[in-house]
């Protein structure tokens, strides 16, 4: 099928509202159910009964009981309905009483995390920190870098604050340590500094810095592009077993897509070849990054890559081209300056990472070449930035209901919201509050932190947010992201920003069919309804009414995708058909 047409004609029916099309396909489900009692259509392969189904339909109804036959649901409806449509080799499914929910997505995720540096996802101490890095430096030989894994956070420790160069030196003197934090920072101990030859004197790198603390020594830490002075030893080459650990990671944690906000061209080969090989247990969409810092270099790199805006299928597709003009938390580029001074005298006001003359020119490139735009956005100062070159491309050539879209938009002024209405953007908003929220308060103040990631805000002004993680940056659980959406709660600071809340019913749509739309997948994909892929998960307790603090641990019992199970916590209560054989 032609994308673009399809898409096109998509996005004019639905202006914005992915409700609408979840509509008609409400309307399909009831035939279906409807036309079996006088046709008695083939059976289904699995049917799931006695359980409480949220649909995340139109209307988002309730039901019973769902069919799947050749990976996509069939009919939705009561026990009785769909009991019928069970034949001898149909294999069933006793839900007892458990809830139904569409199978979960993130927009933004990178990988599942781990990896083969020094773990410290589970450290809560800064003494933990010491002692697992002290651990992996007892274990090197003299001269070995000892690298971290980057998928852990300070607000998870008691101390709320980075290990800095002078405590990473207690635990070694001689080895080269760099702590890697999140996608945009790393620590180093002194040796590190040294071995990199890293000085008061060495420049202010564009697009990063290296901080220094109260009395003007170097603290060790390196921002943004300041981390191209490190070398660091490269990564293990990422393979296909890797990649199928990592989905079914995923799939336990109920996760039946993700989008991966820039990877290489090797990753999406690598996706193919698992595609080919039935390998793939999640649904895939991918942003491309190629880095090119003008229009010529963008243009060069797509014409070598050979790949087409949105080539692909149902399992894996190409998203667009991503981009980034910020830095994160500690870097997040803001119209007022931080509240944490860095060692600047109140003068910090974040990084840019990507100048507006270069920016507007790819941005413009890639609208020529019929490539969507996905811009890593943070502070509300790299808002302005984003919406100055969607605006002059826009200007070329609409690029209203093509979907392009804000990555983050933590940091979002009232005087922006109609500028990003007026270009269709979607929202593809994730949890970093829920992680970050102490620090965020430390760097930014208590106010603007509490408006970190509004959603209420979006929403009310009917921006379509498609939710996730940014995953290492924020662990991949996405029941962690509801139960932060609907309580503003934080993992060790308390509740922030309570008036941007939203419901249990909004943050279901935010990670099912919000996501859909952003993929332009919603008619396949995003809500439980006859005819769409059979994605779904089961959870042990109603997810719209049990106590609000069980959604941030809630266990997920099985995953489906395509109508296969992919992950069971447990031995299902699956009544295989009978066979003779
Ligand atoms: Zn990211």
């Amino acid at each position: 099928m032609s994308g673009n047409v399809r898409r096109g004609f998509q996005a004019r029916r639905l202006r914005g509202d992915p409700r609408r099309v979840a509509r008609h396909a409400v309307a399909a489900s009831i035939l279906a159910v409807a036309s079996v009692r006088t046709q008695a259509p083939p059976a289904a392969d699995t049917i799931l009964v006695n359980g409480h189904v949220i649909t995340v339909d139109a209307r988002f109804s309730i039901a019973h009981a769902i069919a799947i036959a050749g990976g996509r649901f069939t009919a939705v409806g009561d026990d009785a309905a769909i009991r019928k449509l069970a034949g001898p080799k149909t294999t069933t499914i006793d839900l007892r009483g458990q809830t139904v929910i569409p199978g979960l997505a993130d927009g933004h995720l990178h990988d599942a995390g781990g990896g083969p540096g020094v773990d410290l996802s589970r450290t809560r101490s800064l003494a933990d920190v010491l002692a697992a890095v002290g651990a992996r430096v007892k274990a090197s030989r003299p001269g070995d870098i000892v690298v971290t894994n980057s998928d852990w956070h300070e607000a998870q420790l008691n101390e709320h604050r980075l290990p800095y160069r002078r405590d990473l030196d207690t635990v070694s003197r001689d080895n080269p340590v760099v702590v890697v934090r999140g996608g945009h920072e790393y620590i180093l101990n002194s040796a590190a500094l040294a071995k990199w030859g890293i000085t008061k004197a060495t420049p202010q790198p564009s697009g990063g810095r290296i901080t220094r603390d109260a009395g003007g020594e170097l603290n060790g830490e390196l921002i943004d592009r300041a981390k191209a002075l490190v070398q660091l030893p490269p990564a293990p080459p990422l393979t296909i077993e890797a990649l199928v650990e990592q989905h079914r990671k995923l799939n336990a944690a109920g996760l039946t897509s993700i989008r991966y906000p820039g990877a290489s061209v090797e990753q999406y080969r690598l996706l193919q070849q698992m595609e080919q090989r039935g390998l793939l247990t999640i649904r895939v969409n991918q942003l491309l990054r190629f880095g090119a810092d003008n229009a010529e270099a963008m243009r060069a790199a797509i014409a070598a890559s050979g790949l087409k805006p949105d080539e692909g299928d149902e399992w894996l597709r190409i998203g667009g081209m991503k981009l980034g003009v910020d830095g994160g938390f500690e870097g997040g580029w803001m119209r007022q300056p931080y509240a944490e001074p860095w060692g600047e005298g109140g003068a910090f006001s974040g990084v840019n990472t990507m100048k507006q003359s270069a920016y507007t020119d790819v941005v413009k490139a890639l609208n020529r070449l019929g490539w969507r735009v996905a811009t890593h956005a943070v502070g509300d100062a790299a808002v302005d930035e984003v919406l100055a070159g969607y605006e002059a491309a826009n200007a070329e050539r609409s690029i209203r209901g093509k979907r392009w879209t804000i990555e983050h938009g933590f940091i979002v002024d009232q005087d922006q919201f109609p500028r990003m209405k007026a270009l269709d953007l979607v929202i593809s908003a994730q949890d970093h509050l829920y992680l970050a929220g102490p620090s965020l308060v430390n760097y930014w103040g208590a106010a603007r932190a509490g408006r970190t990631t509004p959603m209420r805000a979006y929403l009310d002004r009917g921006f379509v947010v498609a939710g996730g993680t940014d995953s290492p940056v924020v662990p991949y659980p996405p029941m962690w992201v509801m139960y932060h959406f609907v309580s503003r709660d934080t993992i060790s600071g308390g509740v922030l920003g309570p008036d941007q809340k939203v419901s249990r019913k909004e943050a279901l749509q935010v990670e099912t069919i919000n996501n859909a739309f952003l993929t332009f997948e919603e008619r396949i994909k995003g809500s439980i309804e006859a005819g769409k892929l059979a994605d779904l998960v089961v959870l042990p307790e109603d997810f719209l009414t049990c106590p609000e603090k069980d959604l941030e641990q809630m266990r997920v019992a099985m995953t489906m995708v395509g109508g296969k199970i992919v992950f069971t916590a447990a031995p299902a209560a699956v009544r295989k058909p009978l066979r003779a054989q």
